[in-house]
This record gives structure tokens, sequence and C-alpha cells, in this order.
């Protein structure tokens, strides 16, 4: 029997996955049968299912006050802003808190557009940026765009695509494409940088993500994000790094993407690992743009709630005392090496992508990487789909991944992928 959701709730497998509880990278259903998770709720359990200090901190935060709305101030808020700003550059200084990454992307677009006082917002096709109506306007991708009208003051072109370009020198000796390795000019950007240039005056904001998740972790070279900011700053347009997937160390060495890229946001927007799973947003951003959006309300009421700022806090602590950005480079990086000698030989897989533990394997088709889906489900593992053609296996697990455990990842996809073209 169908379940009674409406039908754009689209459950991963035929027959549902009832998780009845979890444990660092492990999931359990309700017949007790285990699965490793390499897709952490969608990138959004960032120090293992249950961390004990994540679990005692909000359980003890829980206990003293669990609401009081954006009209107050609790500890929670008050020390995680402190504990964040060490590690953002001094310009982001000012904090809004909400409840998702839509709601921070809605809130980012607003004051952007506030601050520089033009309408037009420029993003790329294949970006994704959440449910709201203005996330979903800012998305390229089309089938996650608003069901029924528009948002006429929205420009998109294409992000980078590497493969099919010459300036890339990618070979056929790896399927492996490494965006901090691949040194070019971007020339992919010409036309869009012309199109800044003459409609310099309308430009309001741009907005990018770092690595593009739900597109199907597309890997912009370094090149690529130096020449888009550099020209950005040159002709003042704001720029709002989406950071709700890439970021709280996904992307391995530091706590956020834009942070091994030159790039350099006016407002980022954040959520999932945040909060290791608790619901959570927040946009950091300038003073000057905070100041942009003095003349409005604006208020969320479950924003900056203190159970949630709670988990943050411990999230935060866990990743920084166990340096967990530098296990998903490490891990990350093994990853990608191992996919590429496991598929060199598989023609239906034609590229192997990432940054730290937010890693993209795209096949030929859609049904295949379906099928790999459904048949690591069978074997244990927990993998994600994404690309606009729904071709790309995701694998974001926690960033608690061992060594073992990406073995084990990377092999099941393999004989999996192998079970479905049936050699
Ligand atoms: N931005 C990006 C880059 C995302 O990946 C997502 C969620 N997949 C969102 C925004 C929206 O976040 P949420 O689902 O928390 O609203």
């Amino acid at each position: 029997m169908p379940l009674p959701f409406f039908s754009c709730v689209r459950p991963l497998y035929p027959t549902p996955l009832i998780i009845d509880h979890a444990k660092d990278c492990f999931v359990f259903d309700e017949n007790g049968n285990r699965y490793l998770d390499a897709y952490a709720g969608v990138a959004s359990i960032s120090v293992g299912h249950c961390r004990p200090e994540v679990v005692s901190r909000v359980k003890e935060q829980i206990d003293k006050v669990n609401h009081v709305s954006m009209l107050y101030q609790t500890r929670p808020i008050l020390d995680y802003m402190d504990a964040l700003q060490k590690e953002l550059p001094d310009n982001l200084n000012r904090f809004f808190f909400v409840n998702s990454g839509s709601e921070a992307v809605d809130f980012a677009c607003q004051s952007v557009r506030g601050f520089s006082k033009k309408p037009l917002l420029i993003a790329f096709s294949e970006g994704f940026h959440g449910g709201s109506f203005q996330a979903k306007s800012v998305t390229g991708l089309e089938a996650w765009q608003p069901v029924f009208g528009r948002d006429p003051d929205v420009v998109f072109f294409p992000s980078s695509a590497c493969r099919s370009c010459p300036e890339s020198g990618w070979n056929a000796k790896t399927k492996m494409i490494s965006p901090l390795e691949l040194h070019c000019d971007a020339r992919c950007l010409d036309d869009l940088i012309e199109m800044m240039r003459k409609r310099r005056e309308e430009i309001g904001g741009f907005i990018i993500e770092p690595i593009l998740g739900v597109g199907g972790i597309i890997t912009p070279p370094a090149g690529f994000f130096s020449r888009l900011s550099s020209e950005c700053r040159v002709l003042r347009i704001p720029m709002v790094c989406d950071e709700v997937q890439s970021g709280f160390g996904r992307c391995g060495k530091t706590l956020f993407a834009f942070q091994r890229y030159d790039l350099h946001p006016d407002l980022v927007c954040i959520a999932k690992g945040i909060a290791n799973g608790f619901p959570i947003g927040l946009i950091v951003g300038t003073k000057e743009i905070s100041e942009a959006m003095s003349k409005k309300f604006h208020f969320s009421t479950f924003g900056g709630n203190p159970a949630s700022c709670a988990a943050a806090i411990a999230t935060l602590r866990v990743i920084e005392q166990e340096n967990l950005q530098d296990n998903a480079e490490n891990v990350g990086e093994w990853m990608l090496r191992r996919l590429d000698e496991l598929f060199l030989k598989v023609p239906e897989c034609l590229e192997i992508r990432g940054l730290g533990l937010m890693i993209g394997v795209e096949f030929s088709n859609p049904e295949l990487a379906i099928k790999a889906v459904n048949e690591c489900f069978h074997r244990g593992l927990l993998i994600g789909i994404g690309g606009r053609n729904r071709n790309v296996i995701r694998l974001e697990p926690p960033l608690t991944f061992t060594r073992e455990m990406a073995e084990q990842c990377c092999r099941t996809l393999f004989e999996s992928v192998k079970f479905a073209l049936k050699i």
C-alpha cells in the first residue's frame, strides 16, 4: 500500500527502509539489519549517529529550557556565535539563525538584494539551493524549480564541465578529477563574465555552491573560482556561498569549502552538518550586509533554538578535537583513488570526482545508477544519487568514516555495479 505522503515524497528504495536506531556510521532497521551509512541523512551527520557528546549536551539543555524564540537569548546561542567566529574570516561577523538550509538561502537572497539595491541574482544551472520558493527560484536544476511561477530576476549560467574541456588536461589514464590539482584559466567563464560586465548595474548578487551537491558533486577547478571571485570583487558583486552541504568539514582540511578555494563570500549559508542532524540553519555575513536589513523585520520562531545550538556547540567541539576535517581529507582522498582503481576498466563509469567526503561517481545512464543504489542497499550499504540526469552516485558519509569502512563502501559499490551490468 502506498504511504500517505504527498506524491513528491520519493523514498529511495521500492520497499521503504524503516530505521529503528543508529550508531556512528551504521543504521539498523526494525528487523535488526545493519547498514553502513555512506549518505549520513544527506550529508548531515557529521560526527557519527547518536554521538554521545552531542546527545548528552542536548539532553542537558532540554532539561533546562528547549525553546524561547528569537525575542530572547540563551547561553547556547551566545556561546555558539563565539565559537564559530573563531573559525570564520573576521569580516563575516553577523549571524542570523533559522531552521533549515532553504530558509538560510531565502534570507541570503533577500539580504544581498537589500544591500546592493539591485534585483538580479546569478546562479548556476546545475545548482540546488532548497525547497522554499526563493530557494527553488535560484535552483538551476529544472526538476527542483517551482511548480508554478518564477522569480523573473534570476539568470543561470553553466558551471564547469572539465571532462569535455581541452583545458583540463583530462586523460583516459584516470577517471578522477581533482578540483585543486587542475590548473586552468577557466575560459568556460568567458560568456558569464562578459554578461556580468554588461549588466553590472542590474546585478544584486551571485549565489554559488563551492561543490555542487545535488547537481551531481560537480567540482569546479580552483582556477574557475579564482577567476569568478576576482571578477565579482572588481565589479562589486556580492557573493553568497551556499555551504549547506559542503560545509562543516565535509570537504576536508578546513571547516568550509570556500576556505579551500580563492573564494571570499559576503554571506555564507549553513545547515545540514552544523548540528549533527538537529534542525538548524544559519547565515553569516558582513556588517554592511546585515545593516541593509535594518529597516525590515525578519523573524524565525525556532531560529537559534537552544537545543539545536547545544547540538551545534558539541558538534563543532568534536570536529575540532578529533580533527575530523583532516580525516575527511585523508579518507576522501583514499576513496577517490580506490574508486578510480576499481572503475578504471568499467566504460559505463564516466568520472570520479570529489573533495574530502563529498564524492560523486558518474555513470553513463540513470538506470544503472539506480540499480546500483538498490543493490548496495541489499548488500547493506546506504548511498545517494544526484545529477541533472540522476546518473551520479553520491558518497557523503559521516566525517568519522574509517579506512576500513571506506574499503567496504567502494568494494560494495563496485560489486553492485558489476551485478547491475551482469558482468
Ligand atoms: N542548499 C544546498 C546546497 C543543499 O544541498 C540543500 C539540501 N540538500 C539545501 C540548500 C536546502 O537545505 P534544507 O533541506 O535544510 O532546507
